[in-house]
């Protein structure tokens, strides 16, 4: 969800492929051809289950509108998201903390929160690209 009230970046690491509701015809293609069963239709609308989800592609490839996505073009979106959490964090703490003092600390700690994230998923790629050599 894009929606600049959570850390997406964390969220969404699973969130390959997604559905563009607006480019979805509702035609059922992708759910009969999901070999997982991951997805459903849920308050009218075609939902991947992401619990379920294996990550094959099929939908991706079978979707006859092509309105299974990457979610690599969510990027700038969870980015935006991101920043504009991180800037209502560093709002609150002022507010609530009493000092202005409190906005750069609360900065400090959303760099590192992320700077974390990214260190996982580095090491994560690393160990994902020994497992492709068979190592
Ligand atoms: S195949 Fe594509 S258009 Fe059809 S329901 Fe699935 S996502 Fe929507
Ligand atoms: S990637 Fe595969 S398992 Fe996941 S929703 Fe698409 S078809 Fe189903």
């Amino acid at each position: 969800m894009i929606d600049g009230k959570r850390w997406v970046y964390e969220k969404e690491v699973c969130t390959m492929p997604w559905i563009k509701e607006e480019d979805c015809t509702d035609c059922g293609v992708c759910i009969d051809e999901c070999p997982a069963g991951a997805i459903v239709r849920k308050d009218e609308k075609t939902r991947i289950d992401m619990a379920e989800c294996i990550r094959c592609g099929t939908c991706h490839e079978t979707c006859p509108e092509g309105a299974v996505r990457h979610d690599s073009e969510t990027i700038p979106l969870e980015v935006a998201s991101n920043v504009a959490y991180a800037r209502s964090c560093m709002e609150a703490c002022v507010r609530l903390l009493g000092s202005p003092d409190e906005g750069p600390k609360c900065l400090n700690r959303c760099i590192k929160y992320f700077t974390r994230a990214k260190k996982v998923a580095e090491k994560t790629i690393e160990e994902l690209e020994a497992v492709q050599k068979g190592e």
